[in-house]
């Protein structure tokens, strides 16, 4: 009986695994459709600075609206299109539609693009982003690229040859999620970030974990030697936030402030967001 229930149960699950197959096939055809449909567009969400509660930065963040099956996350589509060979094209349609944007808010608020592996893999990818920035007439001070450390370990020597090129550039390079993958000190021996963003894991645990704060004490500390910026994601309570500026995070990113908006919203964001929310005794504290 064991056995027959055991079988049964190898076949409910290749039968699963057919659809979920199918189910991905069919995904991956209305990824391709939809690149050139313009499904997929782009927020932007709001980087706060500490001392002032100034919007200095915003991160576009990629979006699916599905004709059929709604809202479909970057978490999903971003590693589909990766499989499928598609990051490429998509990541630079992305980042023309980001500097694009980007000029229609005030100057000093940059944008900052997540970028995949993939994409620096590709090899051009310098040549590919100075090509975007002639384009769009964005100059590129206002371009932030955020990298994670997926993709520096895979090829760590020309991956930093890459980032230099794009730093002579103006462009600003962030290491991104830091201190959820294979994070490894070296490379900031090997490679000045201009920011480094902690992940959102580590300020969600913040309160009752010890060890979250000793690790993000540990980055700004890092940071601060290094001459890095600390941006903070993730940052959903204001308990959150003045425990992050005591500990001297640079810059804030979460729901507290906002969550990501269109492009149209950006301009007005940065009017209303000081006078409404910044300027907390905590910000203070910092800029004495
Ligand atoms: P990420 O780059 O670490 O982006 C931050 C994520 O945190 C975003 O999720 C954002 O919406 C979310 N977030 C911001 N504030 C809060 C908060 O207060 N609480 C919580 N719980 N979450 C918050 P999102 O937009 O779902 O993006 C997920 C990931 O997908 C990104 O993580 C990034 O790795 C990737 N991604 C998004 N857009 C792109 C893109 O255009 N290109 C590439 N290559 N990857 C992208
Ligand atoms: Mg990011
Ligand atoms: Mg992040
Ligand atoms: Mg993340």
């Amino acid at each position: 009986r064991a056995k027959a229930e055991g079988r049964g149960t190898v076949c409910t699950f290749s039968r699963d695994m057919d659809a979920q197959a199918r189910d991905r096939q069919a995904l991956e055809a209305d990824l391709r459709a939809a690149m050139s449909a313009n499904e997929i567009y782009l927020v932007y969400q709001p980087i706060l600075a500490a001392e002032n509660g100034q919007i200095t930065s915003v991160e576009a963040l990629a979006r699916w609206a599905h004709p059929t099956r709604g809202q479909i996350g970057p978490d999903v589509f971003i590693p589909l299109a990766e499989e499928c060979g598609f990051i490429t094209q998509l990541g630079e349609q992305l980042l023309h539609r980001a500097c694009t944007d980007a000029l229609g808010w005030p100057s000093h608020i940059r944008v900052a693009v997540n970028l995949s592996p993939l994409q620096i893999q590709a090899g051009r990818l310098s040549a590919t982003i100075r090509e975007v920035l002639d384009q769009t007439g964005l100059p590129a001070d206002r371009l932030q690229l955020e990298v994670t450390e997926g993709l520096v370990i895979r090829d760590v020597e020309r991956t930093f040859i890459e980032l230099e090129r794009l730093r002579a550039l103006g462009i600003q390079i962030l290491m991104d999620d830091f201190g959820v993958g294979y994070s490894s000190l070296s490379y900031f021996e090997r490679f000045r970030f201009d920011k480094v963003k902690i992940d959102k894991s580590f300020v969600s645990n913040l309160s009752p974990s010890q060890s979250s704060k000793a690790i993000i004490k540990a980055v700004i500390g890092l940071g601060r030697d290094l001459g890095m910026g600390i941006v903070a994601e993730g940052v959903e309570t204001r308990e959150q936030m003045e425990e992050l500026v005591r500990l001297g995070c640079t810059h804030f990113q979460g729901f507290l402030f906002s969550e990501p908006l269109g492009a149209s919203m950006i301009a007005g964001f940065s009017q209303t967001f000081p006078k409404a929310v910044g300027r907390s005794n905590a910000a203070r504290r910092v800029r004495q």
